[in-house]
């Protein structure tokens, strides 16, 4: 691990090591099909670049983002892989094209301007065609569904790469709508030409071979999201969080801690002040609520968290100095369990923090 000792705030190290191993564990989850890697929102945070370098050389051979200005960003430094919009041209057809990236096509409307873009360029772009079962978010409806089985003509002005979908409960093992999309997408492929198909995310990996497909979609599971919430994780953690103490002040009884008084101590304590706060994506949901730990040894976070600062009682703890560092995520604070605490899931959270905290990789 590179080190933090120039860092004055918070780090967040990224272990890229562990996200190969998740990746060649995904691989064996899918023997009969490739697995891409989604790295959409700066590689969930983590960094797209650092992450797709990595996976490329294990031999990842397609990314998934979201916008067509990651795609643009992460061809720069990536010449050779697939790169898929996952959220489709979004009027950016002729930069797309012009970088040999893959959109996931999401509605006849775009099917029809990248056939468009294609006869400009006197050539069949490359495409996946992305079908909606049950998000209704993104992708092909019902209706247009229904039109390009009567008439796929629109088609063949494209080099239609794949059709996908996305799950809406894969992480629900026993939701029915997990089976429900499944059927769905067989009869919609079933009524399109033949064409590779794309389904399951991290958790659906995990519904088990009848959600095999030719390419896989995971990402949360890469950076050590648990794609099995009711059970064990089965990944490798990837991240650890880590917050400099800025100060240690001893604190009377009955004094309160941050805004609006929401803590007082019971006794004479010990209060250290760690440099991050909410403006970082460390979720003000978590004032007084879990904990920073200092060599293992759990500290409370007490009061509010604030814009760039936390705090945590340390009294009783071996002694903690300024310049100490904290673990926020890590192995004493496990990614899901602190995003559960603030409410919500590790993937807000990862995605969520800020560019003031520094991305270290090993
Ligand atoms: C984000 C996303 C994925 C990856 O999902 P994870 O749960 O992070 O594995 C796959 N497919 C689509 C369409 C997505 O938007």
């Amino acid at each position: 691990m590179a080190t933090t000792e120039t860092h004055s705030g918070a780090v967040l190290e990224v272990d890229l090591a562990a996200i190969a191993a998740n990746w060649h564990a995904l691989r064996a989850r899918h023997p009969g099909g490739e697995v891409g890697a989604v790295v959409k929102a700066d590689g969930y945070g983590l960094g797209a670049e650092a992450v797709a370098r990595r996976l490329a050389g294990e031999g990842c051979r397609c990314f998934f983002v979201a916008t067509p200005a990651e795609a643009l960003a992460l061809r720069a430094v990536l010449p050779e892989p697939v790169i898929v919009t996952l959220n489709g041209l979004a009027d950016a057809a002729a930069a797309l094209a012009e970088a040999a990236i893959t959109p996931a096509l999401a509605s006849l409307g775009e099917v029809a301007a990248w056939a468009g873009e294609g006869r400009r360029r006197g050539r069949r772009l490359p495409a996946l065609l992305h079908l909606d079962t049950g998000m209704s978010r993104l992708g092909l409806d019902q209706a247009e569904q229904d039109a390009l089985a009567a008439d796929p003509s629109p088609l063949d002005a494209i080099a239609l790469r794949g059709v996908m979908t996305h799950l809406v409960a894969a992480e629900r093992p026993d939701d029915p709508l997990n089976a429900q999309q499944l059927a769905r997408f067989a009869a919609a492929r079933a009524r399109l030409p033949p064409a590779p198909a794309s389904l399951a995310n991290s958790s659906g990996l995990f519904l088990g071979p009848a959600f095999a497909t030719d390419l896989a979609r995971p990402g949360a599971a890469l950076y050590g999201i648990n794609p099995t919430p009711d059970r064990p994780n089965p990944m490798r953690p990837a991240v650890r969080l880590r917050a400099r103490v800025l100060q240690v002040r001893a604190v009377a009884a009955g004094a309160s801690v941050g805004y609006n008084a929401t803590w007082r101590t019971a006794r004479p304590a010990r209060i250290a002040t760690l440099a991050i706060g909410y403006a970082d994506g460390w979720p003000r949901a978590l004032s007084g609520r879990g904990a920073a730990y200092f060599d293992g040894e759990a500290a409370p976070l007490v009061g509010r968290v604030s814009m760039d600062l936390t705090t945590c009682d340390v009294t009783g703890l071996a002694p903690v100095r300024p310049g100490d560092w904290a673990e926020l995520i890590g192995p004493h604070a496990p990614l899901d369990a602190v995003a559960a605490a603030a409410g919500t899931i590790g993937y807000e959270i990862l995605t969520g923090l800020g560019p003031r905290i520094a991305r270290v990789t090993a």
